[in-house]
């Protein structure tokens, strides 16, 4: 069974790049039937707040990212993971140092001063326990000091460190205390986690990780590290660009189908697909289409997406999320008539919009009610003359049955009676219906807005 995880360090709130981190693992484990859990790295106890980890949890919820289980707090493992170490203590993998801070500095000042590496070489690796003197120590790892470390990484192929450039990492503090990396270990293992999918910062972690794994005797996860995502200028994602924070997207009103399919693709390919459904984003996501060069945020693509995601977009969820929207914004609820219109026009209120404010602006004309205070621009269309038409189309309408080739066939007529092109018709007929100069099409609101009100509101208007 496949088993990924996504594991964020709640000192902050969750960005797009672990977002994309997120969605990839979700879509792997999802595609194969398999299972995506989630771990907050709260060991940096000063950084890590409730807050943040909240805000993540939100992030991935707005974005439907759903977890299995509960998700687990790295920092409540700490028992664990010094378990472990002491366990590679006794099985010969990893020895206590009595170094002290003073002895590695100047060993290190040495190093420099001969030219060599200062890489820490602890004295105590091959020292006879019977010679350990009664002080505080740290736990360290008995790296290998011949050949390479390999990893074959799914993103960026097989890479190699060589031992020289490896030291013997602390794994347990000398107050007792596990260090991250023996902490993301132990976890991933003890959570069965079989693929590791992450940014392309922690692929040097890869290697240390690593030796944890084969001291162990633990099978090393798939690993995927992918490349960061840059802004425009092909430098690493930064406020610079502008917003980075999934929830700033989400308050600007991105639907979160169009986040996501743009977030699949960033970094990641099938073919030259861009606009996918969920279902087929999950079938097609696989290792193998991520790509080894860093990917660009592009606000365009975002925005056609969100704009092909909105038009297919189920109208029920839609509705919902508009209203998520508006209260994130302060607004107040939405009276359950008002939610009816709103859910009335959302089929005809999506068309053509990117982002949801847009869509509650298109919707704006089912959401009025009457008398409508046409605006400035809508006083124009209505001059005597139009609203004297209105006034005959008034009998015409109520004869039709409402169907829209039939409302098409009778405004045609009247304006083609009157020597006016349909434009000229359906400029009155539209501030009637909206009171404004833009809005969906008369006869998309006509059709939302029934016989009736559609009725009441051109004879407001009519003369
Ligand atoms: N907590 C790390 C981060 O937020 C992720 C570590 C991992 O995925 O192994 O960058």
């Amino acid at each position: 069974e496949v088993v990924t995880r996504f594991a964020p360090s709640p000192t902050g709130a969750l960005h797009i790049g672990g977002a994309r981190t997120a969605l990839f693992n979700w879509l792997f484990a999802r595609g194969r039937g398999g299972k995506f859990l989630l771990r907050i790295e709260d060991t940096d106890r000063a950084r890590s707040t409730p807050e943040n980890t909240a805000a993540i949890l939100d992030g991935l919820t707005w974005l439907a990212l759903d977890w299995d289980g509960e998700p687990v707090s790295q920092a409540a493992g700490a028992a664990r993971h010094a378990e472990v170490a002491q366990e590679l203590l006794a099985r010969g993998a990893a020895y206590k140092c009595f170094s002290t801070q003073e002895e590695i500095e100047a060993f290190r000042e040495q190093a420099r001063a001969e030219g060599r590496s200062t890489l820490f070489r602890s004295p105590w690796r091959d020292a006879d326990p019977a010679t350990h003197p009664n002080a505080p120590y740290v736990i360290r790892i008995k790296a290998p000091r011949e050949g390479e470390t390999v990893v074959d990484d799914q993103v960026q192929g097989r890479v190699t460190l060589k031992a020289a450039e490896l030291d013997d990492m602390v794994l347990l503090r000398s107050d007792g205390s596990p260090v991250y990396m023996l902490a993301v270990v132990v976890d991933d293992h003890d959570m069965g986690v079989t693929h590791i999918i992450r940014g392309d910062d922690h692929l040097t972690n890869a290697f240390r990780q690593k030796l944890i794994y084969d001291a162990m005797g633990w099978d090393l996860p798939v690993m995927a590290h992918i490349p960061l995502i840059f802004g425009p200028d092909g430098k690493k994602l930064s406020k610079r660009h502008g917003a980075t924070g999934a929830a700033e997207y989400r308050a600007m009103g991105y639907p979160a189908a169009g986040m996501r399919n743009y977030l699949t693709r960033l970094g990641w390919s099938h073919g030259d697909d861009e606009f996918f459904t969920d279902a087929q984003a999950r079938e097609w996501f696989d290792l193998g289409g991520i790509g080894k060069s860093p990917s660009r945020f592009d606000t365009k693509k975002l925005e056609n997406l969100c704009g092909q995601q909105l038009a297919i977009a189920d109208d029920a969820a839609l509705l919902q999320e508009l209203e998520d929207f508006l209260a994130a914004t302060g607004a107040p609820a939405l009276s359950e008539p008002e939610r009816e219109a709103l859910g009335a026009a959302v089929p005809v209120a999506k068309q053509g919009a990117k982002l949801l404010p847009q869509v509650l602006e298109k919707a704006q004309f089912a959401l009025v009610s009457r008398p409508l205070e046409p605006d400035e621009k809508a006083q124009k269309a209505l001059d005597p003359v139009s609203r004297g038409i209105l006034a005959e189309l008034t009998p015409q309408l109520q004869d039709a049955s409402w169907s829209r080739s039939d409302l098409e066939e009778v405004v045609k007529a009247v304006a083609e009676a009157h020597g006016l092109g349909l434009g000229k018709l359906a400029a009155p007929l539209r501030a009637a219906l909206a009171g404004r100069a833009t809005s969906p099409s008369v006869f998309d609101m006509m059709m939302v807005l029934g016989r009736d009100e559609s009725l009441a509101r051109i004879a407001d208007q009519a003369a």
